[in-house]
């Protein structure tokens, strides 16, 4: 067999297996009983993506004319992306198939999420990622920074130098300049005679109250979801964040605020979608990427509800909103970097007691019960802080669940039984206590 013959065969196995995982995961989420309709658009947006391989117009994008950035992690400011009149499209992937066929140029120790992207840049033929014009990567872990080294082989890679100490002026000034490079690329991608656009004061303004649109609704979906009566699963809102990853943000915008519409009448005809008897679970830690939504669907198939997490890919993703409204470019790209470095919370950071705080936050606000702490395996900067949120939490009396897993399936049913024990704690942990107020 020739050799194209066999990278051909292997596409076509790889895009099935991707596209057999990702339906499973989908009718596994359509056929939770309840479900709202309002659901279906995030569940289209992951069709089109994974399934159908047919993402354009889920992003409203003409594949011939449009030009299209990957973006990795969430600190590349997708504002600027739109104000080049271009496209974001997140790459961070969560498929195991792709993870496999990854091992060929990552370390077998390497985070799953950066073997699966690998696997489909190197591969190709999975459109998300084939459309992209340029990657834009930032230096956040190691695995990210030598990704990037590695994917220039397949794709044009602009870097991104993310300094990791964020309270120091050399920081805010070494980040200011790679905004502007950024700004500076943006603006010369160019592909079959379409150009990036000059970013001015309007398309920025333009870009940045976009965005600001969906964050506001992320928040609003947040403030839903600590309701004492759960109004959607916590695998159905890390899907709804998901698929911002390939939809444009006002059709994303829309459809959350369809959505919070609908979970806000669920609350005033009390219809909750979980009964309030559940323990009540954070996650933290790594992010969980469609379709390896298995962390969210074990803790709730066990008998827990996840009222928040604290993903670069669910609730921390669109928290943070861009403080300026100027009218003036510099101040604009001051906001927006702005926005970008100073609140993330990724690990990342040193020294990062911010995270500490945002977790503590969250745990007070959602009535938390329990965190799930969730290390996808060789991602050593989230399991470096495992211990200091154990101990943070210790004085909020909340126990924590370490588990380390990738995105090979086979160790399903081992997580099973020890998040299946974990839950079982809460629940008598709650009883005690409701007994004891009693
Ligand atoms: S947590 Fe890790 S993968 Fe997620 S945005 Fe931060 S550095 Fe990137
Ligand atoms: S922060 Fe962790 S999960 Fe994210 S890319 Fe780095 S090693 Fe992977």
């Amino acid at each position: 067999m020739k050799i194209s013959d066999m990278v051909a065969k292997r596409t076509r196995r790889l895009l099935k297996g991707v596209a057999r995982s990702a339906a499973v995961e989908l009718e596994r989420l359509r056929s939770i009983p309840g479900t709202p309709e309002e659901l279906n658009f995030f569940y289209d947006v992951l069709e089109a993506a994974y399934v159908r391989n047919d993402p354009a117009p889920m992003l409203d994008a003409r594949p011939d004319k449009d030009l299209f950035v990957g973006v990795y992690c969430m600190v590349v400011p997708e504002e600027l992306i739109y104000a080049a009149g271009a496209i974001p499209v997140r790459l961070c992937a969560g498929c195991f198939e792709s993870s496999q066929i990854g091992e060929d140029r990552v370390p077998r120790d390497g985070c799953p999420l950066v073997k699966s992207s690998m696997g489909l840049s190197m591969q190709k033929g999975l459109k998300v990622f084939d459309l992209c014009d340029i990657v834009a990567i930032p230096t956040t872990c190691d695995a990210k920074r030598k990704l990037g080294e590695e994917l220039s082989a397949f794709k044009e890679v602009w870097m991104i130098e993310t300094p990791h100490i964020k309270d120091a002026d050399f920081s805010r000034r070494i980040w200011m300049e790679q905004m502007y490079a950024l700004k500076a690329k943006l603006e010369t991608v160019k592909r079959n005679g379409t150009r990036g656009k000059r970013i001015n004061a309007r398309r920025m303004a333009a870009a940045i109250q976009d965005t600001a649109r969906a964050q506001a609704e992320m928040r609003r979906l947040l403030s839903l979801r600590s309701a004492e009566k759960p109004l959607i699963w916590g695998r159905q809102a890390t899907a709804v964040v998901n698929a911002f990853a390939y939809a444009h943000v006002n059709r994303w915008t829309e459809a959350v605020t369809r959505l919070n519409n609908r979970l806000a009448a669920m609350a005033e005809n009390d219809q909750p979608m979980a009964d309030s008897g559940r323990p009540r679970i954070y996650i933290a830690g790594s992010p969980s990427l469609f379709p390896n939504l298995k962390i969210p669907t074990l803790v709730e198939e066990m008998g827990g509800v996840v009222v928040a997490d604290e993903s670069c890919a669910g609730d921390r993703y669109l928290y943070d909103p861009v403080g300026s409204t100027e009218k003036n470019l510099n101040d604009q790209m001051l906001g927006v970097a702005s926005r970008y470095l100073a609140p993330c919370v990724c690990p990342s950071f040193t020294p990062n007691d911010d995270r500490l705080t945002l977790i503590q936050r969250m745990i007070t606000d959602f009535a938390v019960d329990g965190v799930l702490y969730h290390v996808l395996k060789g991602c050593v900067v989230y399991d470096f802080e495992v211990n200091r949120v154990e101990n943070a939490l210790r004085n909020n009396q909340i126990p924590l669940l370490r588990v380390e897993t990738d995105y090979n399936p086979e160790d399903v049913e081992q997580l099973r039984t020890r998040i299946e024990a974990f839950i079982e704690m809460l629940k008598s942990k709650r009883s005690r206590t409701k007994q004891a107020v009693s």
